[in-house]
């Protein structure tokens, strides 16, 4: 393992990783709303260098900051002086995207093959990529690969269609990964793709599902950033494109929807990594979705799944205006947490998305309920900050299947409430 730990940072070197030695993330917690102001004008500070894992929001939730170890002692001073309340979440973040790293290297020496892949393991986009092409080499009748597009640097962008045949069947629409560094929600996709697999047939309310719904299924809704975290900078959450007249790379692929673009809760500054970039639909991951989605004209569910913080939310998020179906989507969060949590535990909140962490914009289910596709819903799967984004790989397993539970709850519900 020691021997490894050194070969994972010698390779870190050779390809000029970002680290992150001494780098802390930290938990703010504000009391009031001038606190709220303090920390959005540390947010400012761009020589800090600060990467907001989490808000800044309201009072209700607190922000979770990444802090370059050259920066640690500027905002603990800061925070101090306004006598803000902080506490240490993670102590050396390099520590743990070492453990990460050591784990992923091991497994690569593994063949692969559907039997052989190991669900329990965070792995690179080719690796995902050959993992759907042999679910749909062993499953010809029941998955398909589609390509939706292409992402800014080219790569495609694969859906995977779980259908048992009909034309234009209506569909629920499930998207992992579109913030690239929240590595759980693209395991946990792979993982439920081979689930839909292995229940067609045996589990009846999942037939019954298959029956009567496609199911669409986008792993990796970001590749190109994806790629980056494992190439170059682990902590990556933006699209790659190039901004005009900014150094700073990538839009913030869940501010770029044309649901209440450009207002409150997106940044226009490109350099921020909630940059909703210079129009809606900017981004060619995001547009290539609004364009299936539309093409297609039967979708009546969508799930987009984030990490972590575990919640379940439902639209709106740029505005405080209620959703019109609003009690039927609240009561929908509630069986589906409770599902969920009936497994190992795990605790959600839910609710609308600006009532429950923040006012955001340009946010992708709020477009798609705007579409009419009333069952929008957006997953913020486990931790809530104890790893963040570096979500141990012995907990892909369990956070996928409690997932699932809420999902099938989600999507029994489409099934027996078609509109
Ligand atoms: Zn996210």
């Amino acid at each position: 393992m020691k021997g490894l730990l050194v070969f994972a940072a010698l390779l870190a070197a050779a390809f000029s990783k970002e680290t992150f030695v001494g780098n802390q993330v930290l938990r703010i917690f504000v009391a009031n709303e001038a606190d709220v102001e303090k920390v959005k004008e540390l947010e400012e500070l761009q020589e800090l260098q600060l990467d907001f894992w989490r808000g800044p929001g309201g009072q209700d939730v607190p922000t979770d900051v990444r802090v370059p170890f050259t920066s640690l002692q500027a905002v603990k001073i800061f925070l101090e002086s306004n006598g803000i309340r902080y506490s240490i979440l993670i102590d050396d973040l390099q520590t743990l995207v070492d453990e990460e790293q050591t784990q992923m290297i091991c497994q690569h020496f593994m063949p692969q093959s559907l039997e052989t892949f190991n669900y329990a393991s965070y792995h690179t986009l080719d690796e995902i990529y050959n993992f759907m092409d042999l679910l749909v080499a062993a499953n010809p009748n029941l998955v398909s690969k589609i390509q939706i597009g292409n992402s800014y640097e080219g790569r495609p962008l694969y859906v995977l269609k779980f259908s048992t045949g009909g034309t234009k069947r209506p569909a629920i629409w499930i998207d992992t990964g579109i913030h690239s560094r929240e590595w759980v929600t693209q395991a946990s996709g792979v993982w439920f793709a081979k689930k839909i697999v292995d229940s067609y047939g045996t589990d009846p309310s999942l037939t019954s599902i298959l029956d009567n719904l496609d199911i669409f299924l986008e792993i990796v809704t970001n590749p190109d950033g994806f790629a980056f975290t494992h190439t170059k900078n682990r902590m990556w959450r933006k699209t790659r494109s190039i901004n005009s007249g900014s150094a700073c790379i990538g839009v913030d692929p869940n501010r770029n929807w044309d649901a209440g673009f450009g207002g409150s809760g997106a940044s226009s500054n490109p350099c921020s990594e909630t940059y909703r970039g210079p129009y809606a639909n900017s981004e060619r991951e995001v547009k290539a979705i609004v364009d299936f989605v539309k093409s297609h004209g039967n979708i009546k569910t969508f799930i987009s799944i984030h990490s972590y913080s575990q919640l379940l939310l439902y639209p709106y998020g740029y505005t405080k205006t209620r959703a019109s179906d609003y009690q039927e989507l609240d009561n929908i969060a509630k069986a589906a947490v409770t599902a969920l949590s009936s497994l190992y535990d795990t605790q959600y909140r839910y609710g609308s998305i600006i009532t429950t962490i923040y006012q955001a914009s340009g946010g992708t289910v709020d477009w798609t309920y705007n579409q009419g596709i009333k069952y929008s819903f957006t997953f913020e799967l486990r931790d809530r900050g104890r790893y963040g984004f570096l979500l141990p790989a012995n907990q892909i397993i369990p956070t996928a299947e409690e997932t699932w539970l809420a999902l099938m709850t989600i999507m029994e519900y489409t099934r027996d409430h078609p509109y």
